[in-house]
């Protein structure tokens, strides 16, 4: 028998999920509806997003409701327009073969009238975000006094984008003696205060360990040298030919300049953010489902309530300003049982922050390497060649030019003939790649990073681009290094967040500011005295601080890798795509269509001619 059956939902539900691929139950499903069903408890579901959790309330809400009467009966609020879309489209699949099932979708940025059209027709489920439904409950266009179950979907996103005070007033219009149900995929103190004004002894379910993440994504991260992100992330795209992701940025400006950047590069990609109109967001959206998009490149406010299968990767291409974010950006991949990655690209300051991020997921993250420029050639031919295995052959069309390739053809045996498809492919990537330099950050770095920690590696970490000065004072003056950062901060007016490290010698010391503080330290030094002393600060060396970047510069860094050394000067990869993956952007910097428009640098057209790197892009990062 059907395992929802056994569950209690009925034949013709049954039927209709079964047609969406719904063998069976979700372990949340599986929980969640025998004690739904019963219509007698309050409800608190910790979930991830993508477990299952629509179909959890949804299934129930179908069974409990009475579809003969037409008045609002059950009202589910979420958190954005595109979840509530999702839910509402969901719930009229599941009710697909029943007889007149009403659900309608409230939220903003549509017209209000049609929304108001469809409440007078007649409806038994509201979905809604409660900044539209409050205003549609103000003109007194619904009556909610016969309200018996209210599902608060995704509470915490919705608490955090500010909503609160409307769920309060919007809940105020529903009966006291409704039945609440609580969605949430973490459970901050705020959460758990709704849960306690709005139920009575609430059935608590939570699917795994409190706050942990979902158990099927793998959680990876890479350290590199900020800036080498772009070039770090591209890297990891090409060692992904079969990606399928979502990458986040911080801001709206990072998610165009990363997009436009991408989209020179060859790649398939293009943004959604706040700035875009709401049909703009839709065409994006459409899109990326479609998978004529491969890379959606978003901030968090824009992909909340995103529900799309299959994504193979989430790509922090910066770490979220609110740890809890985290979870909502990983959510993303590993739907339905799916298995994903979540990848978070950071520069050695970042690293407590993973940790923090490992103690609210309850998992450990596994650091990864960069690949190298030769194992991404590897991958790429590999994934060329299971797509010429794999290619559907237009036999009519390819017909009338076989005697003349078998005539080409005629002198080379079987394997030659592979070998010169596979090199074909193979010769330009190495070529691509060859030079490529290591994008990891070097050992030490990470190391030290990790085994101190906190805030002192947050001011020696990534030291691109420091000077080292001397100070004329040292341990012999009493100072230790905390001691001589505060009094350089005091004397020089500078944060001591950008003074990188500090050694402290006996009569002098020395310290790293970045270049553009050495002249306010100078400055802000002019006339010090240390105790009747004169101090001086001079600028160390040859002026550049003694690491590795330094080096870098002069192009000797690396020279002696097996990639053939650094080239020198610029590290700027350019893109490495071929064509066929190229679609154009509709809000990134426009469209482009075949070759032409691309100015990235170092990528191939189809011809497999090389292009140059005309140097036109600019280094953004
Ligand atoms: P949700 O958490 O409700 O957003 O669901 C995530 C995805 O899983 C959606 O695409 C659902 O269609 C799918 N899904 C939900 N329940 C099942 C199930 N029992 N079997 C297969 N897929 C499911």
């Amino acid at each position: 028998m059907n395992p929802f059956i056994n569950l209690g939902i009925r034949h013709d539900i049954v039927n209709a999920i079964s047609e969406l691929g719904f063998e069976n139950p979700t372990p949340i499903q599986e929980q969640s509806i025998p004690v739904l069903l019963t219509g007698s408890n309050d409800f608190v579901g910790l979930a991830q997003t993508g477990t299952g959790k629509t179909a959890a309330f949804g299934l129930p809400l179908l069974e409990l409701l009475d579809f003969e009467e037409n008045h609002p009966q059950a009202l589910v609020l979420c958190p954005t327009r595109e979840l509530c879309l999702q839910i509402t489209n969901d719930l009229k699949n599941y009710a697909k073969n029943m007889n007149n099932v009403h659900v309608v979708a409230v939220y903003g940025g549509a017209s209000i009238s049609d929304q108001l059209r469809q409440i007078k027709r007649g409806v038994q489920i509201v979905v809604a975000t409660p900044g539209r439904m409050l205003d549609i409950i103000n003109r007194k266009a619904i009556d909610f006094s016969q309200v018996q179950y209210v599902v608060l979907d995704e509470a915490d996103e919705m608490l955090n984008m500010g909503f609160q005070e409307d769920i309060d007033n919007i809940l105020s219009t529903t009966p006291d003696e409704k039945k609440t149900w609580l969605f949430s995929a973490t459970m901050p103190a705020e959460v758990r205060r709704i849960a306690k004004k709005y139920m009575e002894n609430p059935f608590e379910l939570t699917m795994g360990e409190k706050n942990t993440g979902n158990a099927n994504i793998e959680h990876e991260y890479y350290v590199i040298r900020a800036r080498d992100k772009y070039a770090a992330f591209k890297r990891i795209v090409d060692f992904n030919p079969e990606i399928f992701g979502i990458v986040f940025c911080r801001t709206k400006i990072e998610t165009q300049e990363i997009a436009e950047s991408l989209i020179k590069d060859g790649y398939n990609a293009d943004s959604l953010h706040g700035d875009l109109s709401q049909q703009q967001r839709d065409k994006v959206m459409k899109r990326y489902r479609e998978r004529s998009l491969q890379l959606l490149i978003a901030t968090d406010v824009a992909a909340r309530g995103i529900d799309v299968n299959d994504v193979t990767h989430v790509i922090n291409y910066s770490l979220p300003d609110e740890i809890e974010n985290y979870t909502h950006r990983s959510g993303r991949t590993a739907r339905a049982g799916k298995t994903g990655v979540s990848i978070s690209i950071i520069n050695s300051k970042e690293f407590g922050k993973i940790r923090q991020i490992e103690r609210v997921i309850g998992k450990k993250f596994v650091k990864a390497e960069i690949p190298t420029g030769f194992d991404v050639c590897e991958k790429q031919l590999f994934a060329l060649i299971h797509k010429v295995h794999n290619v559907e052959v237009n036999e009519q069309q390819i017909e009338q030019y076989i005697p003349r390739i078998m005539n080409e053809f005629a002198d080379l045996s079987k394997e030659d003939l592979i070998k010169r498809f596979a090199s074909l492919e193979f010769n330009r990537f190495l070529d691509y790649y060859k030079n490529a330099p290591d994008l990891n950050a070097p050992a030490d770095d990470r190391l030290g990073r990790e085994r101190e920690g906190g805030d002192r590696f947050a001011r020696e970490g990534a030291r691109g681009d420091f000077t080292r000065l001397f100070i004329n004072l040292g341990s012999v003056d009493g100072f230790s290094r905390g001691d001589l950062l505060g009094y350089i901060c005091n004397t020089s007016k500078i944060s001591g967040k950008v003074v990188g490290k500090i050694d402290v010698k006996g009569v002098y010391s020395f310290f790293e500011v970045p270049h553009s503080d050495v002249a306010t330290v100078q400055e802000g030094f002019k006339g010090a005295d240390f105790q009747g002393r004169d101090v001086r600060i001079e600028i160390s060396g040859d002026g550049v601080s003694t690491n590795r970047s330094g080096g870098r510069r002069e192009g000797g860094y690396r020279g002696g890798n097996r990639e053939g050394g650094f080239r020198g000067g610029d590290r700027r990869e350019g893109g490495f795509r071929g064509g066929d993956r190229r679609e154009g952007g509709s809000n990134s910097g426009g469209g482009f269509r075949g070759g032409e428009k691309r100015e990235g640098g170092g990528f191939r057209d189809f011809s497999g001619k090389r292009r140059e790197d005309r140097g036109e892009r600019k280094k953004r990062f």
